[in-house]
């Protein structure tokens, strides 16, 4: 399979194309005349059958020309935030306007990790998506800069891109930056091969990512997109990094087929792959020797079975699992807090009651929300 013959992007039910900021702003100026060859190539998916969703960097870019910011708005975080807000109504604008031209209606959405992090937030996102798709608009989606302190910023649209096509069911995510895709080695190295087909992003395949963005307009760079391709690889959904620098980039793409396929490596369900895909678990579950290998065989992860925890969660939370030997195991969703868990750990069923107060749950981390790593 070569990015020629992915059936994905033509005949995806769902694609989430991203639209890196160094294609859209040059030297602080929207690339109006090449945004509207791509709003055409949007319009022909669409007319093909294809739900279009677009990831959309550029705020910052355009923002920060507009507010005449050092380092394209991205010297620190303020400046970053204050680019964002200004640029962030001009790029709604140009897309409304690019694809307003086709008789189709742009829907800015803004979101945030916690939005797509948090389950009861990311069930809500998932359902704006779908509905604005049904309604038949395209909605245009970026990180809400402006209020998204640093530590909860995903900080590149790479990641944001694969995170939507999970919560938006998509089958494929098309990045649109300005390399041509994963080179085995730094590209400005002479002998540098473009990779057109990855199957799993080992170690290996992250060696090769340098990580400097070519622009420096963007804060994506390699490391972000192999990121981004892991999520999605894990997620069951196809990646494909491709240079969209020239006009009419998605047609040109499947006329060449260069760019770099990363195939996906799992069919999980929605739920798990948003488990796999989650960047930050809120506690531990340290478990003995028997459970580890009973976790390998699939089955649940039972109290009997801690024999520490450490941080402070809620039900609901998602808690990394390691074995005796600190390997990690996997990670999953607790079905019970921190202080019940400290409660009954190490505890058979028979115990547990007396004291929780009430009877046990099933498990601590069922098997059907949790991910093996
Ligand atoms: N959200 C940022 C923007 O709109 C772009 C992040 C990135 O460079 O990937 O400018």
């Amino acid at each position: 399979m070569t990015i020629a013959d992915l059936p994905d992007l033509r005949t995806a039910r769902r694609l989430v194309v991203k639209v890196g900021s160094a294609l859209l702003v040059d030297a602080g100026k929207a690339r109006g005349a090449w945004l509207a060859t791509l709003a055409k190539d949007l319009a022909d998916l669409r007319a093909g059958g294809v739900e279009v969703i677009v990831v959309s960097s550029g705020a910052i870019a355009l923002g920060a020309a507009k507010l005449g910011l050092a380092k394209g708005g991205r010297g620190s975080l303020a400046d970053a935030q204050a680019a964002a807000s200004v640029g962030q109504v001009e790029l709604a604008r140009l897309w409304s306007d690019a694809l307003g031209r086709h008789a189709i209606t742009a829907a800015q959405m803004l979101v945030t990790i916690g939005d797509l992090e948090d389950r009861r937030r990311y069930l809500n996102a998932s359902a704006t998506l779908e509905r604005l798709v049904e309604a038949g608009a395209i909605p245009v989606v970026n990180e809400n800069d402006s209020v998204a302190t640093e530590e909860i910023r995903f900080g590149d649209n790479d990641r944001l891109a694969a995170r939507v096509a999970q919560a938006a069911g998509a089958e494929a995510v098309l990045l649109l930056s300005d390399v041509d895709g994963l080179y085995d080695r730094d590209p400005r190295q002479a002998g540098a091969v473009l990779i057109d087909r990855v199957d799993g992003v080992t170690p290996e395949i992250i060696a090769m990512a340098s990580g400097a963005s070519s622009s420096g307009l963007g804060s994506g760079g390699m490391v972000a997109k192999l990121q981004a391709a892991r999520i999605a690889e894990r997620a069951g959904i196809a990646l494909v990094i491709a240079n969209g620098t020239g006009d009419a980039p998605i047609a040109r793409l499947l006329d060449t087929g260069t760019g770099t396929l990363f195939v996906p490596q799992a069919d999980a369900s929605a739920r798990k792959a948003w488990l796999g895909g989650r960047l930050a678990p809120s506690g531990v579950v340290t478990v003995d020797a028997g459970c580890a290998a009973a976790l390998a065989n699939g089955a649940s992860l039972l109290a009997a079975g801690m024999t520490e925890i450490e941080g402070d969660f809620a039900r609901g939370d998602l808690v990394a699992i390691f074995g005796p030997k600190g390997e990690r195991l996997g990670q999953g969703l607790v079905e019970y807090t921190a202080s019940e868990c400290r409660a009954i750990l190490g505890l058979r069923e028979d115990r547990q009651a007396e004291k929780l107060g009430y009877a046990p749950r099933a498990a601590v981390v069922h098997r059907d929300h949790m991910v093996r790593t």
